[in-house]
């Protein structure tokens, strides 16, 4: 048999069985995506396989009905809907256009180029291996199709979608992007069309025993294709061949969109003995009428439209600790931002906002990071150096001994039992933590300022007062009598990050 004759006898095969045009053509083993975008070009490229030239063919019956792009769907012939991809590639995926640039327009994002994910019926994959079967039974050796060598319905559709909506956005449809659409699409026969293979082999069906569990997630695509395996031998004893015409549309029900998440990075200040970081709820009631977190965010996203601003820092200080210096870093992600180029000006005029409405804080060295910087942030917060300066209490009269004594220490190993103030949200262990060094300022006769360069993750007003023998050795047992702290002060952060803008 010639080619041509055998595209000929595909092309009539599926049609009789009221396949359409692009499916036709994908059983033909076409993978030159632009033919099957307009309703003129897969057409073309069907002509020229069965060796006739287009101009003189009418329209078919059955299939030839796959996207009328200039008549109006109201008033357009409805044909028998594909038996093959349900309607998705015959009509669906020309009408969403329209659709889907509504609902992206409606969003708000600002893109340049956009990627595609389509969710298509699972029916679809069970009657792209029917019709396999069924070519396979009408044109024996000749039709030597595989299933890999015939593109997906998935593929075209997505190409189909992506092409038109690109062209009419002037947008490009690439592999790769920041700006992700979602079509999903349903069925109401999926049940009707796949419980005959459950009821063979329903061990192949892990997720029916799950509760809960919808048509979805029974029939998967991994499932379905499965079992067809597991019975391919009485498969005709369950399914007809041809699959029978299809009384409804698969239809695009869902659409979304999303981009990928900003990172803005900065450091911010805390000069406040009475501000917590993040917002202090306390059995439903609020401790502490704002925070860090949403004098920050609250700016932010007054100015970023987005879905959810996420906040966090490395590390923590206490509500009644300052922090003063240059700053602790902390991160933002921001959730499905509708814009993802921000100017280095447009970021700053967000920071001079933040600043001017607080007293109690300040942001600098606010800027968009990349995702990598926000981890270089999570490792330093293992690494960095911590400065504070406290101001201590102390029994015993100080002497200059005592001062000398202090200052002579280096890297110090404290051994820090689980401080009994954070005992009811973390687990009981000993840290092992090393005090770098101490300057040590008298300022009255039991009055001791003292500046201290920690590793982080240090206990520091354990290691003043001691707690209970719990942190060893505290100021108190390296000067022979008790201490307690009156205000602590993170002085500096030592990690360089973000980087100064
Ligand atoms: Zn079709």
């Amino acid at each position: 048999m010639g080619n041509n004759s055998l595209f000929k006898n595909i092309k009539e095969i599926l049609e009789a069985a009221s396949v359409c045009n692009r499916c036709i053509l994908r059983f033909c083993g076409i993978k030159i995506y632009s033919d099957y975008i307009i309703k003129a070009d897969i057409e073309k490229a069907i002509h020229q396989l069965i060796g006739q030239p287009s101009n003189t063919q009418t329209e078919n019956e059955a299939g030839d009905h796959s996207s009328s792009n200039n008549c109006p769907a109201s008033k357009r012939f409805l044909p028998n809907p594909c038996a093959l991809c349900l309607g998705i590639l015959q009509t669906a995926c020309d009408e969403v256009i329209l659709k889907l640039d509504d609902v992206v327009k409606k969003s708000q994002h600002k893109f340049h180029d956009f990627i595609l994910q389509v969710s298509l019926p699972v029916v679809i994959d069970l009657r792209d291996r029917l019709f396999l079967m069924y070519l396979k039974e009408k044109l024996g050796e000749s039709y030597s199709f595989r299933a890999e060598n015939i593109p997906s319905v998935k593929d075209i559709c997505k190409w189909v979608i992506g092409s038109q909506y690109g062209r009419l956005t002037n947008t490009d449809f690439t592999p790769n992007s920041d700006f992700q659409i979602f079509i999903s699409s349903t069925y109401p026969d999926t049940v009707k069309e796949c419980f005959p293979l459950f009821k063979k082999c329903p061990e192949v069906f892990p997720n029916a025993r799950k509760r809960n569990s919808i048509a979805e997630d029974i029939y998967t695509k991994t499932a379905v294709l499965n079992a067809m395996e597991v019975v391919s031998s009485e498969i005709k004893k369950i399914y007809e061949l041809p699959p029978s015409p299809i009384d409804s549309y698969s239809t695009f029900s869902e659409i979304k969109c999303t981009h990928s998440p900003l990172y803005l990075g900065g450091r911010y200040n805390k000069y406040s003995r009475e501000l917590s970081q993040t917002p202090w709820i306390l059995d439903g009631e609020r401790k502490m009428e704002s925070s860090v977190n949403e004098l920050i965010v609250d700016i932010v996203q007054k100015r970023i439209l987005a879905d959810k601003i996420i906040f966090s820092a490395s590390g923590r200080e206490d509500v009644d600790v300052k922090m003063l210096g240059n700053g602790r870093p902390f991160v933002l992600e921001v959730i499905n931002p509708r814009c993802l180029e921000w100017t280095s000006k447009e970021i700053k005029a967000i920071e001079d906002e933040i600043n001017c409405n607080s007293n109690i804080i300040a942001v600098r060295d606010l800027q968009v990071i990349s995702k990598m910087d926000t981890l270089i942030l999570k490792e330093g917060e293992e690494k960095k150096r911590k400065s504070y300066i406290a101001l201590c209490l102390v029994k015993k009269t100080l002497t200059s001994e005592d001062v000398t004594k202090l200052e002579s220490l280096k890297d110090l190993k404290l051994e820090q039992k689980t401080p009994i103030r954070v005992l009811h949200r973390r687990t009981l262990a000993t840290r092992e933590r090393l005090l770098h060094s101490i300057q040590a300022k008298i300022i009255g006769e039991h009055l001791l300022e003292l500046k201290l360069e920690t590793q982080a993750g240090t206990y520091v007003k354990e290691f003043i007062h001691g707690d209970f023998g719990r942190t060893s050795p505290s100021l108190g047992t390296l000067l022979d009598t008790t201490a307690d702290i009156l205000e602590l002060d993170v002085e500096n952060i030592h990690l360089d990050w973000p980087p100064k803008s």
